[in-house]
């Protein structure tokens, strides 16, 4: 892993941690472009009381509205976990360009139990909407 790929999830992990012992599902999600972080945020589910409030997809929120822009192509995301179906779903279509992530997530995961980060069919259906499959 490069260099700043470690100290990203370094960071991811820590904020996990953090939001772990807060009392939150110990999730955290930092974006970051050209080596510097655009947005973060952990799980929030359970203070927000709100099951759409992954860390994905809130820090994705906060980039997009930070960049002012619905298409993160030049960013990348750091999840300590693998990211799971629904916010795989809207990194492809948030367009970003690389997915780091730390355990992976058989159960639940968009890899490894349904491959939204990976279906080829979705970006060659929708390339204007959909980020080709990495
Ligand atoms: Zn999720």
């Amino acid at each position: 892993m490069a260099e700043l790929d470690q100290l990203m999830m370094k960071h991811c992990i820590s904020i996990a941690k953090a939001s772990g012992k807060a009392g939150e599902y110990p999730y955290g999600a930092v974006i970051c472009r050209d080596g510097v972080i655009v947005a973060e945020s952990v799980n929030r589910v359970t203070h927000d009381r709100n099951v759409t409030h992954h860390a994905e997809l809130v820090a994705i929120s906060l980039a997009e509205e930070s960049l002012g822009t619905i298409s993160l192509d030049d960013c990348e995301i750091y999840v300590n976990a693998e990211p799971c179906a629904f916010c795989s779903y809207a990194i492809r279509e948030s367009r970003i360009r690389r997915v780091v992530y730390g355990v992976s997530s058989p159960h639940m995961g968009g890899v490894s139990k349904w491959n939204i980060l990976g279906d080829v069919d979705l970006s060659r259906s929708m390339p204007e909407v959909f980020r080709t499959a990495s």
